[in-house]
């Protein structure tokens, strides 16, 4: 079956992904810019551990979906992952929207390792690591995805569409090691926050109750196609993002093989210096024009892509930069390519 497409319900005979999980492109973003700013710069500690927080979060999402596996036989179900809209003049994002004619769920994962404390009074979650003691407090998941169940209800209504089905929404907890100390839960985490083991006994159990509101196939795919069309996947602009000017960042070409920069030009070919691999045009480029993407901009001009990948020669720059098939906006004179066919 073609992702992403809904299927009228009896032609749907397997697991229906709406919207499938896909790796977050802030991994993509902070990977790039990590390649390409000096150990010693101020902001590496903070991106590096960044970087581990969305692996993190992502490694979570996964489990999520392995552990809802065996729903994959259920046709009435539509899974709808990583869903950003706009509601009250702001964007909501949830991890997974489970969509049927009944019921809507949703689900937050968190893929924290350690103790976990919560407060009930205050909306306090805290982190205490395992090996160090340190403590960190993040937002509390069961509010965040409560918070996006009543935005969505908004949202429908805004939209016009049927907001009249039940949502009930969860905060799970994918590590293996995360304990959860139930003297910090109170009354309305019960059943509402749990680990990932829980999970498709309380979605078996939940799809057995009758909610007394039926969807008909037609709403129910309106509501899909509504969301699919007003989903707004974001996209940070790293270097604002952490302060970083575009100067700090290190240029040249980036070896395919182990990504040292810059490759030294050799007439037609790219050598590295360290591990020796050795590629033409169409080989080395493409990673080197999608960090550009990743990092700075989906749009270069010749100019910015000489400075990026220390070329000299005007000619030879055009010719490299036709022969990559970029789309293209202007003139041969100021001419802009774009990079976005990179990021796919
Ligand atoms: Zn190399």
């Amino acid at each position: 079956m073609k992702q992403g497409r809904f299927l009228s319900f009896p032609e749907r005979s397997f697991l229906l992904i709406v919207k499938p999980l896909k790796r977050p492109v802030i991994i993509d973003q902070l990977e790039a810019l990590s390649r390409r700013l000096p150990p010693r710069h101020p902001r590496y500690g903070k991106i590096v551990n960044d970087l581990g927080g969305y692996r993190s979060g992502y490694a979570g999402e996964k489990h999520l979906l392995y552990t809802l596996r065996s729903f994959a036989e259920r046709p009435d179900l539509n899974f709808l992952h990583n869903v950003r809209l706009l509601q009250y003049g702001y964007h909501f994002e949830t991890d997974l929207m489970i969509l049927s004619r009944h019921q809507h769920i949703f689900l937050e994962s968190k893929n924290f390792k350690g103790r976990l404390e919560f407060d009930g009074e205050t909306g306090q979650f805290t982190r205490v690591d395992a090996d160090t003691g340190e403590r960190q407090v993040f937002r509390q998941p069961l509010l965040q995805v409560q918070s996006h169940r009543d935005d969505f209800t908004g949202w429908l209504v805004k939209q016009k569409l049927s907001a009249e089905v039940p949502i009930e929404a969860y905060a799970v907890l994918t590590h293996s090691q995360a304990f959860l100390d139930p003297a910090s839960m109170d009354k309305s985490m019960a059943g509402r926050l749990f680990r990932s083991e829980v999970l498709p006994q309380r979605i078996q159990k939940l799809l057995g109750q009758k909610t007394g509101v039926c969807l008909t196939d037609v709403q129910l795919q309106a509501i899909c196609d509504r969301i699919l069309l007003m989903d707004r996947p974001l996209k940070r602009n790293v270097l604002s993002t952490y302060g970083i000017p575009q100067s700090d960042l290190i240029t040249g070409v980036r070896c395919p093989a182990c990504s040292q920069i810059p490759m030294l030009k050799r007439k037609t070919k790219w050598c590295c210096g360290r591990c020796g691999f050795t590629g033409n045009s169409e080989t080395v480029l493409p990673p080197t024009m999608r960090d550009y993407a990743l990092i700075v901009s989906e749009y270069l001009t010749k100019k910015q892509f000489m400075n990026f990948c220390h070329m000299e020669n005007g000619p030879q720059a055009s010719y490299y930069l036709r022969k990559q098939r970029l789309q293209m906006k202007g003139g041969t004179k100021g001419a802009v390519y774009c990079l976005s066919d990179l990021l796919k």
